[in-house]
């Protein structure tokens, strides 16, 4: 890390905090665990939210959007059921944390961010971060990234108000797609697992709080 980055005992002993918070809420993944008590959230977020970072909380971001709440991410990233080596693509890279710990989950991380600004701070935060092998995409994630298809696992960070056809298309057989879904102001999260070339086991889980997944892309 950069010396220009501090992580600090402080932080360090508020991540601890944080990894017990996750692991009550129902988090059993060690290297699900791991991956959130090693990344410093506090460099994700402008500095007057440094005090607030390691809270299980959703911070404003810019643009109008938010970084995940701690839990969901840590939620969202188990039930994928990654394997060191699989091929993953994110849908709103936003601050870049989220791809951060699925890259600590030792997979290839594709990201994809529809507003540009947000695209630029982030792909040269990541660079800082020594995050080199993360891949991230100015386009719109509705399309996923077909030259790079087939993907062990798809994970959407934003709530639609249906499953994207490209993004089944994109799945491998036996390749997981983990999207909140929703018409109101709250989505459910679902798991779908495609067990064949047409076919898809679909769970439904919890209720979250997503910003709206949508369509296009927005240049400064
Ligand atoms: N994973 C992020 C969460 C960011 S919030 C993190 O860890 O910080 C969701 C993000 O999804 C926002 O940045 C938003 O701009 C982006 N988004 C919404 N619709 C999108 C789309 N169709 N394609 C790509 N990104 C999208």
């Amino acid at each position: 890390m950069p010396p220009s980055f501090i992580d600090n005992y402080r932080h360090k002993g508020l991540r601890k905090k944080l990894v017990e918070i996750v692991k009550m809420n129902g988090v059993e993944n060690p290297k699900v665990l791991d991956a959130i008590g090693k990344l410093p959230r506090h460099l994700f977020l402008e500095s007057a939210f440094e005090e607030l970072a390691y809270e299980d909380k959703a911070l404003p971001i810019g643009d109008g959007q938010t970084i995940s709440q701690p839990f969901t991410v840590a939620y969202q990233t188990e039930l994928l059921k990654l394997q060191p080596g699989m091929k993953v693509l994110e849908i709103g890279t936003g601050s870049g944390y989220q791809a951060c710990i699925l890259s600590l989950m030792d997979v290839e991380v594709h990201s994809i961010e529809r507003q540009e600004n947000l695209y630029h701070k982030t792909k040269n935060l990541l660079s800082k971060l020594g995050f080199t092998k993360i891949k991230t995409y100015f386009r719109d994630g509705f399309l996923g990234i077909p030259e790079e298809m087939p993907f062990d696992a798809i994970l959407v960070t934003a709530g639609a108000r249906d499953i994207p056809q490209a993004l089944l298309n994109q799945l491998k057989i036996g390749g997981r797609l983990v999207i909140p879904v929703g018409e109101m102001a709250t989505q459910k999260m679902l798991r779908l697992t495609r067990t064949s070339s047409n076919t898809f086991d679909k769970e439904t889980l919890e209720d979250f709080k997503f910003v709206p997944l949508l369509k296009g892309v927005v240049k400064k």
